[in-house]
């Protein structure tokens, strides 16, 4: 128990809430303590990660035993892959039953992955979008992976049967809202995740009132978490666990 406590404290990596699992040390011991299957083990090792960062280290196990989450972590740390990785496991294979993860992430962020959405079969290094993120991590499943934006066609993915074929919605805040209320889009039919980033707040009602399902699991990945942020995910999350990576916000 102290050598876990000095091993989190050399990763400046804190932790609350109860009940918290350990962090695991390599992607070797994840894949062996959690069944994580081969091809993401292998897919882990072909995109150059030998070993995990340490938000990846907390997070990960918390999400695989299913447990709600707050995460701070500083930019480029490697939060995408923590929740990337759990929702491919959970989903373990493409299913034509509409989505099952939802991701929603800021605009600005989404711009650049747009272009690259369209190049990923150019360009599959370039970058590391969390579209490029669950493509890469995905090799071996054909996972299909809906795009919701501003600048994806007003169409794309909304009608009932078309939204079947899809495993994973990415969305921006303001366009998930959109189809919930003007598409009529049910979050909580199939979802099993559900992943925030930062700068989705001003929608948030709408969004948390479409994920009423007691089995929803959320994540909440984020740089910052203001305070009024966290009372706020508080009150739609059930005992979550909050990691803060870092000195930040501590
Ligand atoms: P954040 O979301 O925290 O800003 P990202 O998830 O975008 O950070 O990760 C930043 C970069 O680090 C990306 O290019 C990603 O591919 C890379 N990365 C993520 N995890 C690892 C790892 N375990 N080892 C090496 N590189 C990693």
């Amino acid at each position: 128990k102290e050598q876990l406590a000095l091993f989190r404290n050399h990763l400046k990596i804190k932790v609350y809430g109860t009940d918290i699992p350990n962090p695991f040390r390599s992607f070797e011991g994840l894949g062996k303590q959690y069944q994580v299957e081969p091809y993401l083990q292998r897919n882990i090792l072909a995109s150059g990660f030998k070993k995990p960062t340490p938000i990846q280290m907390q997070a990960i196990p918390v999400i695989l035993h299913g447990r709600d989450i707050m995460a701070m972590a500083p930019t480029g740390s490697g939060k995408t892959m923590a929740f990337v990785l759990p929702i491919l496991h959970d989903l373990k294979g493409p299913e034509k039953v509409g989505y099952r993860a939802v991701i929603i992430s800021p605009t600005r962020e989404l711009a650049t992955q747009a272009s690259i959405y369209i190049n990923a079969k150019e360009s599959p290094n370039s970058s590391g979008s969390i579209f490029n993120q669950i493509k890469k991590l995905s090799v071996g499943r054909k996972f299909k992976v809906c795009m919701l934006t501003k600048a994806t066609a007003a169409t794309q993915g909304q009608a009932p049967h078309l939204r079947q074929k899809y495993d994973i919605l990415i969305s921006t805040p303001l366009r998930l809202v959109h189809a919930i209320q003007q598409e009529k889009m049910e979050l909580d039919q199939y979802v099993s995740h559900k992943l925030l980033e930062q700068g989705f707040l001003e929608q948030t009602d709408e969004i948390f009132a479409a994920c009423s399902h007691p089995s929803l699991q959320k994540s909440l990945f984020s740089a910052t978490l203001p305070s009024g942020v966290e009372a706020l995910a508080n009150t739609f999350m059930r005992s979550p666990i909050r990691i803060v990576i870092g000195s930040k916000n501590a």
